[in-house]
């Protein structure tokens, strides 16, 4: 049988970590159907000098609503990526009511979301319809499950709430989340305690599935925060995935050593904890979340930089101080006067508070994930980790400081997460997997996205297959449309 697509010559990295071996590859429909002896294809590639390597998996997303905005997906295809776990931070775009007031559901990082969808298949069907180029995996999140069901009450859940939110939770299990997430620094996560999160993440269990979380704090009490996810997946009996482990602000810097350390503990223990990182000293989100307006605090003011901006767009890609120093103006009062213009509170921000130290420590333990945490939001200057965090993995942690080999670094970013977040037959080159491949240059795979530019495509990246289909080729993007929406542990949606 002729195979449809071959890349002759290839080393092949094939994610498990082994060493590359040159050989050739068919890919037959959506699969990969030869390894070695390859008869001639339909398509013919040589891929001498060039790498082969799994689709990379990006295992924190917030583009829910960015496959229905952008389903070209070109910020996380063009790196090499052919599948983003969703629904992060405790932000997902279900469950959803028929009336759901998008933006305040989700906190106002999910942009683009909406639709008239209620649960997880309702989504599927509504992104599957905008034949999306990337593959979608999703978590349901508290912050969404409970402003769905307790709108912004501080208080505790009553014990009828509280099974609502549940049976929200259990919904999205069963139709194929791989998890529950949350993100205890937002609102209104921070109103829940450790025993509600624990309750909620209880319900991942009925499919084995995750309890992902942005911690209630990754500075001062990090520690303290880390005791607790550890505590909710053993009280719950679930897996434990830290999102974009990190310790922000310049006093703790250097706490995550101590952090992996009780992760450690953890596994000799038993539990099954996990985590990944994002490879740039500075965090991106909504700016209201960081600030109280009756009390700035400065210090922060000071290390932040204007990403996207709707009430003053000549803001945007500025640093606070130098705003400030310009117009002449208090620090306090411009970040006061940002935040309550009209649009104020969907202003994102970007926060140099994270050492480069501690990424290394934290790409140098030996099971790190790697995880985008890119906010797609194309107005203005997006973090640059929405369109670099693969290639600067390669390029800058792996060819300029060789803190891990290639392989190992293709290892944790396609075989460990698809393991982890329960994607069939994907994250290795093998006989019979899906065909999610990335053609690339390890001499010169590299990423372009800089603060100042931060929509810059990666160099380095040749070929981009999505479930057999050529997606992105030599920086151009093929609308092949063939990413596909996938159910933890099971077959894709909706077969
Ligand atoms: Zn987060």
């Amino acid at each position: 049988m002729h195979p449809d697509l071959v890349f002759r010559s290839a080393a092949v990295f094939d994610g498990t970590g082994a060493d590359p071996q040159v050989m050739d590859i068919g890919v037959t429909e959506d699969r990969i159907s030869h390894l070695g002896a390859v008869p001639a294809g339909k398509h013919e590639m040589n891929a001498e000098g060039l790498a082969l390597a799994p689709g990379f998996i990006d295992t924190h997303g917030h583009d829910d609503g960015a496959y229905l905005r952008h389903p070209d997906m070109t910020f996380k295809l063009s790196q090499g990526v052919t599948t983003v776990v969703n629904g992060n931070c405790g932000f997902s775009a279900i469950p959803a009511a028929a009336n759901t007031d998008w933006r305040r559901a989700n906190g106002g990082i999910l942009a683009g979301l909406q639709g008239d969808f209620t649960d997880l298949e309702g989504y599927f069907n509504a992104v599957l319809a905008k034949a999306p180029a990337i593959n979608n995996m999703m978590l349901v999140g508290h912050n969404t499950v409970r402003s769905l069901v307790m709108g912004e009450a501080q208080s505790a859940p009553t014990a009828s709430q509280l099974a609502e939110m549940r049976a929200h939770v259990r919904r999205a299990m069963e139709q194929g989340a791989c998890g529950f997430s949350s993100g205890l620094i937002y609102k209104p996560g921070r109103y829940s305690d450790t025993e509600e999160v624990a309750a909620l993440a209880e319900e991942a269990k009925v499919t084995q599935g995750l309890y992902t979380t942005h911690m209630r704090n990754e500075g001062d009490r990090l520690l303290e925060a880390v005791d607790e996810a550890l505590r909710i997946g053993a009280t719950a009996g679930v897996h434990t995935h830290i999102s974009h482990h990190k310790a922000a602000g310049e006093p703790n810097w250097g706490k995550v050593t101590e952090s992996l350390q009780r992760i450690e503990a953890a596994l000799a223990e038993g539990q099954q904890v996990s985590l990944d990182v994002y490879p740039y000293t500075a965090g991106s989100g909504r700016m209201i979340e960081y600030f109280n307006l009756q009390n700035i605090n400065q210090d922060l003011a000071r290390v932040i930089r204007l990403a996207s901006c709707p009430a003053f767009r000549a803001y945007e890609g500025r640093m606070l101080v130098d705003i400030a120093a310009e117009e002449g103006r208090d620090l306090a009062e411009l970040v006061h006067s940002i935040l309550t213009a009209p649009r104020g509170d969907q202003t994102l921000c970007i926060q140099f508070l994270i050492d480069e130290k501690d990424i290394q420590t934290n790409l140098r333990w030996r099971d790190m994930m790697v995880g985008s945490d890119g906010i797609p939001n194309l107005k203005g200057k997006p973090h640059p980790r929405l369109y670099g965090t693969f290639p600067r993995i390669l390029s800058r942690y792996v060819r300029e400081q060789g803190i891990l080999s290639l392989q190992e670094a293709i290892r944790r970013m396609t075989s460990l997460s698809a393991t982890t977040f329960g994607l069939i037959d994907r994250g290795q080159i093998r006989e019979g997997h899906f065909a999610d491949l990335v053609l690339f240059d390890p001499k010169d795979i590299r990423d372009e996205a800089t603060y100042d530019e931060p929509q810059k495509l990666a160099s380095g990246i040749h070929t981009v297959v999505v479930n057999g289909s050529i997606a992105f080729q030599l920086g151009e993007h093929r609308h092949a449309g063939s990413g596909q929406m996938l159910r933890y542990r099971r077959d894709a949606f909706p077969k």
